[in-house]
């Protein structure tokens, strides 16, 4: 399935915040679904506007939450980790948002109707950003683009073909990790490194 960007040309990173922080400002006002009755403020992103790999998640936790930022608590700090064991710089290479803006009650996964109702934040963001690596991070974000019946287990680590200039590959959600202990060959953890290993060398290749 192709997903229909915006065509936003923004060719310096001046240029990227700039658009991002007002695209940004609307998203913390909106009252689009009745998440926003229960959020302390929208979570709207974490990094570089001009990063090659975006990261794309599920919704904000209650760390989140708090925070204002996405991938703060202890998932996102397992996500560190990973990212830095493959050589991959968060703070420079990755831009962090979530497929909804609003943390959920009792973290339960967001609605389609949820998630149809946030999306022209999360294609605003790919727009403005145009990153050259696109990390679909967990089944929600995974089946915010591809097959409502896809598990990350049925795809993890092949690239998918949904834009013709952005190579985009899902990955298991580091919340899930945190109840996967074992590196041991083929288990989730395992996966993960390889994954990253992978993403590293299409980075490499591409810059
Ligand atoms: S989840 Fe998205 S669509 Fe719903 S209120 Fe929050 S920002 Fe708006």
């Amino acid at each position: 399935m192709k997903h229909l960007l915006v065509n936003v040309v923004c060719k310096s990173n001046d240029e990227k915040e700039k658009a991002l922080l007002e695209l940004q400002n609307v998203c913390s006002q909106c009252r689009a679904c009745d998440l926003c009755k229960t959020r302390s403020c929208t979570v709207f992103s974490d990094g570089n506007a001009s990063a090659p790999i975006m990261l794309i998640g599920e919704a904000p936790g209650p760390d989140e939450d708090a925070a204002g930022k996405p991938f703060v608590g202890r998932a996102g700090q397992l996500l560190n980790t990973f990212l830095a064991e493959a050589g991959i710089d968060r703070k420079n290479d990755v831009y962090i948002c979530n497929t909804v803006k609003c943390h959920t009650p009792q973290n339960r996964i967001p609605t389609n109707e949820e998630k149809r109702a946030c999306q022209a934040y999360l294609y605003g963001q790919i727009s403005i950003i145009r990153p050259k690596i696109i990390l679909l991070c967990g089944t929600t974000a995974l089946q915010s683009f591809i097959d409502q019946d896809l598990k990350i287990t049925d795809i993890r680590g092949k690239w998918l073909n949904i834009y013709d200039d952005i190579e985009v590959m899902a990955i298991s959600h580091p919340s899930y990790l945190l109840r996967q202990h074992s590196t041991e060959p083929n288990t989730p953890r395992w996966f993960m490194k390889k994954d990253l290993e992978k993403v590293k060398a299409k980075l490499d290749e591409l810059m």
